[in-house]
């Protein structure tokens, strides 16, 4: 099959059923970071003397995205990136993507600053996991994560913080929500606040297969190990029902990201205005009292057996 793009001859290496185009690899490349660029403008203009903290996994998304930054801002001399790597503690899962995370930042000449939980809260995941709480590890992972990434961004003055969330990531979370009622965290996924250093998804637009292929395409090894926890999560039952749409329906992912978009409008806390109080505990912003990662500390202090 042909490229669908005018006067090309190239051999195609996609099919993108929701769009109907075959892509050929340069087409492809070129169909990403213009997806990126747009969510860049829209999200929230990159402007001059930015200090960006890109948080790195080392798994194929963040690194495709680093990879695309270096790419795309590289005449850009008044930019400074860095990365951020979280080492959450997860036995024979994330040594793996930190190796990752070395090589490629060293490959792209980024600085890479690594933190771990054991160190910023006194224990890793896996201890965590081995509590048995009620909730997934994930959900633990998610809040302790995005504390230290806001934390050390702050630290080291990033002006920004990337993330390499992509659009299967992000309907998910938009689902989730949906499915839990919770107005309240879908509406905060979208509004800025000035206590929090600005956020920028630059993914968003881009199905979790493609940022796979563009990895692939441009030669960043990517590694199959899997979080032995992803699948307790509600995430992935989640995943796998809007996966199963999207192979009946092409085009469901894009439309509830759209739907998302139009409603958020409409979303009270979207709307600024309204302050968020300081934690009791470590001072950063939070919706209550205690913030969530705080929460979490005293939690697994009361379990200590
Ligand atoms: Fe953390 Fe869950 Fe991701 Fe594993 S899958 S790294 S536990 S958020
Ligand atoms: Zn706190």
């Amino acid at each position: 099959m042909r490229c669908s793009k005018r006067k090309c001859l190239n051999p195609a290496i996609i099919y993108q059923k929701y769009s109907g185009l075959h892509l050929c690899e340069a087409h492809f490349i070129e169909d990403v970071e213009r997806k990126a660029k747009k969510e860049i403008r829209k999200e929230l203009m990159i402007e001059r003397g930015d200090k960006i903290a890109v948080a790195l996994s080392g798994g194929k998304d963040s690194s495709a995205l680093l990879y695309m930054l270096k790419k795309i801002f590289h005449p850009r001399s008044d930019l400074e990136f860095f990365a951020i790597a979280v080492d959450e503690g997860i036995k024979g899962f994330r040594s793996v993507t930190l190796k990752n995370a070395e090589n490629i930042t060293k490959e792209l000449e980024v600085e890479l600053h690594t933190f771990s939980f054991e160190k910023e809260f006194g224990f890793t995941l896996d201890e965590i996991a081995a509590k048995g709480f009620e909730q997934a590890p994930c959900t633990f992972c998610g809040v302790l994560r995005r504390k230290v990434i806001e934390t050390k961004a702050k630290e080291l003055g990033a002006t920004k913080v990337v993330t390499a969330h992509n659009l299967d990531d992000e309907v998910q979370t938009i689902s989730i929500n949906y499915i839990r009622g919770d107005i309240e965290r879908l509406s905060r996924l979208r509004g800025r606040r000035e206590e929090f250093v600005p956020r920028i998804k630059p993914l968003r637009g881009v199905p979790e297969k493609e940022v796979a292929l563009y990895a692939l395409v441009a030669g960043i090894p990517i590694s199959t190990v899997q979080c032995p926890y992803a699948k307790l999560s509600f995430r992935f039952t989640v995943k796998k029902m809007l996966n199963e749409f999207e192979m009946k329906h092409p085009g469901t992912k894009y439309s509830l990201l759209r739907g998302y978009e139009r409603l958020s409008e409409f979303l009270p806390t979207a709307q600024p205005g309204r302050k968020l109080l300081r934690c009791e505990r470590c001072g950063e912003a939070s919706a209550s009292r205690i913030c969530k990662a705080c929460e979490i500390v005293e939690r697994m202090r009361s379990r200590k057996s």
